[in-house]
């Protein structure tokens, strides 16, 4: 038997355990076999990973890839040409477009565009407002991976459900059987600060961080488990910031109710000192938070298991709405967000090389679970004979410092990681037995990624 491709001389890791010396076979886009070479049938294709490490595909489940409507900033072929060059076989795009992905229509229009586009694998979600709470079935045909609300206003200004129509919300989409995440910020807590930091004159980026207190983040959190014991509706917390937001999502699983939650590679790496380091390039939202919870983020989110998820929260913008040329100047004329998709995967192998987590554990969060949390396992995810053959081949001990972020592949770089020194790189990305990156480019054709269908 000759198959299509085979992967040698790599050390494979997932999720379960990792074999040294080993490869993998792919056949029509899919494993045919995993193992030693000598179990290996023979291929059209050698791919000689020179000692790298193989683990299934990154699947990044929180990108603001900005198509429809937001192409100045990014768009689904720059999003996904980061994402191959970062070792992302699977994105998630997030659903404050224009028009923002609210109906099967706009929907429709978000996949057609990615289709023709993409160079990795996606897929998208689709947000709840006050206004079309009646069409979560339809949306949910129309093939959503699952929904968002937005708690509060936020980049975008997508109008916020009050909690009774999140309650129905919660209500209508469990019986799709789909999963409903959110930006977890108590928004009422937050505009009472910020117009008290204007009015102050308090207009320093880390002002910008203290007008989004942890408690409000905390509050969020509990508020949306407690209706999610309500009405049994599987919830998911995105970019959990704080170590007491992981606490509480700790508390929400103990008492059985269905949350996942998911962190991001900046609030592991950063504490708030970024702000007067940085300044305007590194807000976000929720905000980089202080070095003690930090330090819990890592303790009950990472190490107790609280955070199922890690994501990026890429989220381009232009230099200029960033401030870059004045980044300590007034934050409140500044937007949130940053890109992300080629440091999540140097920055989790610090950590690994740091002994913050196993490998592992790295692939765990970064591929399997975020695959399960969103139902696209084992198809994503995972190195079962039989699915997609994505892998993400990486070397563990590359050492390099982000310099020059315009050397990424987003259309807008901006970044508190430029200057950082990682240990580890994403070297070759293969979607469907396709590489679609290779020492350091991309070679895959816009337009190969395809939506990955969900029931
Ligand atoms: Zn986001």
């Amino acid at each position: 038997m000759t198959v299509d491709l085979v992967v040698r001389n790599c050390t494979v890791v997932t999720a379960a355990g990792r074999v040294p010396d080993a490869g993998v076979a792919v056949e029509d886009g899919r494993i045919a076999a995993v193992g030693r070479p000598d179990h290996l049938p023979d291929a059209d294709r050698v791919f000689d990973a020179d000692g790298s490490v193989l683990v299934p595909g990154i699947v990044d489940c929180h990108i603001h890839n900005r198509e429809p409507g937001l192409e100045y900033k990014e768009d689904w072929e720059s999003a996904t040409r980061a994402a191959a060059a970062g070792g992302v076989t699977t994105v998630v795009g997030m659903p404050n477009t224009d028009p923002v992905i609210d109906r099967p229509e706009h929907l429709e229009l978000k996949f057609e565009r990615g289709e023709a586009s993409a160079h990795v694998d996606f897929q998208s979600y689709a947000v709840v407002t006050s206004e079309n709470l009646e069409l979560i079935p339809e949306i949910d045909e129309a093939g959503a991976l699952g929904f968002k609300i937005f708690l509060g206003s936020t980049v975008g200004d997508v109008p916020p459900p009050n909690d009774g129509e999140i309650l129905e919300a919660m209500e209508r989409i469990r019986e799709t059987g789909k999963r409903l995440g959110f930006h977890e910020e108590n928004g009422e807590i937050i505009d009472h600060y910020t117009e008290q930091f204007q009015a102050e004159g308090r207009n320093d980026p880390i002002d910008h961080s203290h007008s989004r207190p942890v408690i409000a983040e905390q509050e969020a959190v509990e508020r949306m488990i407690t209706f999610a014991e309500e009405t049994g509706a599987k919830v998911h917390m995105f970019h959990v910031s704080s170590g007491s937001a992981a606490e509480a999502v700790a508390r929400g699983k103990e008492r059985g109710v269905d949350v996942t939650a998911e962190t991001t590679p900046h609030y592991l790496w950063f504490t708030e000192e970024v702000m007067r380091e940085t300044g305007n390039p590194a807000r976000i939202q929720p905000p980089i938070r202080d070095a003690a919870e930090r330090e819990k983020l890592w303790e009950v989110g990472i190490d107790g298991e609280a955070i199922d998820c890690i994501a990026t929260d890429h989220a381009p913008h232009t230099p200029q709405e960033k401030k870059v040329d004045d980044p300590f100047g007034n934050t409140w004329d500044a937007i949130s967000g940053f890109v992300g998709l080629e440091t999540e995967v140097p920055a989790m192998l610090t950590f690994v090389d740091e002994d913050r987590l196993s490998l592992e554990g790295w692939v765990r969060r970064h591929s399997t679970r975020p695959a399960q949390v969103w139902g696209m396992y084992p198809r994503k995810g995972s190195l079962q004979v039989g699915t997609d053959a994505d892998f993400t081949i990486v070397d563990p001990d590359r050492e390099w410092t982000l310099e020059g972020s315009d050397g990424l592949h987003s259309k807008n770089c901006v970044t508190p990681f430029e200057g950082e020194s990682f240990v580890g790189k994403a070297v070759a990305t293969v979607v469907r037995g396709e590489v679609v990156y290779e020492d350091g480019t991309v070679v895959g054709d816009p337009g190969y990624g395809t939506r990955v269908d969900v029931d």
